[in-house]
């Protein structure tokens, strides 16, 4: 624990046993607590018998308090920034207040914990190397429509926040824009009570939301896989050199059919690559 410091401190996203035994240290510790909401923040700090004052820092006021937390790091005081829930400046406020601590000239250190990003990502399945965290889709259905226009050629797996009250037009505008062949994790309410993840094709997933209310409820991520490369396109340099490594000792679909599953990447669109390979080299 350091004075002249702002911690940005993840808190849980549900479970309250998620919560690190540095961020309950360095809680009670600092002089003062930023917290998005202090009514809701202040029911966690009284579960882990913390003390510590609360001061509010939420998108409509960040500006202003900004200046008032620069100050008390002046004095030689500590700060910690929590969110309602997780990592703090994931999809919540924050943004301002880092810039303008680090801008004066005070540390800014963070205290890693759980982020419904991260946390649904490594169990849905999807390729994980490379993603996309595009936050919530725009609230208006016209709008909706235009960003998944604009993401549907993205090749990496792309990771969306979504509410529950627009889920089903979310899947809706997804199956519109992007089709019926790509797979969609939905990871709901994790690390509580009723965590699920529901797995299939867009269509699949919109059926099991619309026929299933209790899907339509609580806390949501969408993991939309990647946009397979279409025929012809350049391999990024790891799938190449998968490729052409499988392409020395395997026959093309086989090379193509063992790369998809390392890669993630579509069969047919390696197999179509090794076919413009072979006619390149002349060895078709
Ligand atoms: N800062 C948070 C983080 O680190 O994940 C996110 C804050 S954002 C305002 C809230 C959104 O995160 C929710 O609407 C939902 O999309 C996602 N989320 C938060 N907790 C979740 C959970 N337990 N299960 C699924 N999604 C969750």
């Amino acid at each position: 624990m350091s004075e002249q410091t702002l911690y940005i401190v993840a808190t849980p996203i549900g479970n309250l046993d998620d919560i690190t035994p540095r961020a309950l240290e360095v809680l009670a510790k600092v002089d003062v607590i930023a917290a998005e909401d202090t009514r809701h923040s202040q029911k966690l700090l009284s579960h882990f018998n913390i003390r510590t004052p609360l001061v509010p820092v939420h998108d409509h006021n960040e500006r202003q308090q900004a200046e008032g937390i620069v100050q008390r790091l002046a004095e030689g005081k500590s700060v910690a920034l929590i969110s309602d829930a997780g990592t703090p400046l994931i999809s919540d406020p924050g943004y301002h207040l880092v810039r303008e601590v680090r801008q004066a000239g005070f540390r800014v250190s963070p205290l890693p914990g759980p982020c419904a990003v991260v946390t649904a990502l490594c169990a849905a399945g999807l390729p994980t190397d490379r993603f996309v965290f595009e936050g919530f889709l725009p609230a208006k259905a016209q709008a909706r429509i235009q960003t998944l226009q604009f993401l549907s050629k993205e090749p990496r797996t792309v990771v969306f926040y979504e509410s529950p009250h627009r889920i089903l037009a979310t899947l809706e505008a997804m199956v519109e824009v992007l089709g019926s062949e790509r797979q969609l994790v939905m990871a709901r309410e994790i690390t509580k009570t009723f965590e699920t993840f529901l797995q299939g094709t867009l269509p699949e997933v919109l059926d099991l939301v619309r026929n299933d209310p209790n899907q339509q409820k609580g806390e949501i991520v969408l993991m939309l896989q990647g946009a397979p490369a279409a025929a012809g396109d350049d391999l990024d340099a790891a799938a190449e050199q998968t490729m052409r490594t499988l392409m020395d000792v395997l026959p093309i679909s086989q090379a193509a059919a063992t790369a998809a599953k390392l890669t993630g990447l579509n069969r047919k669109v390696l197999y179509q690559w090794a076919l413009s390979q072979q006619s390149i080299d002349g060895s078709a």
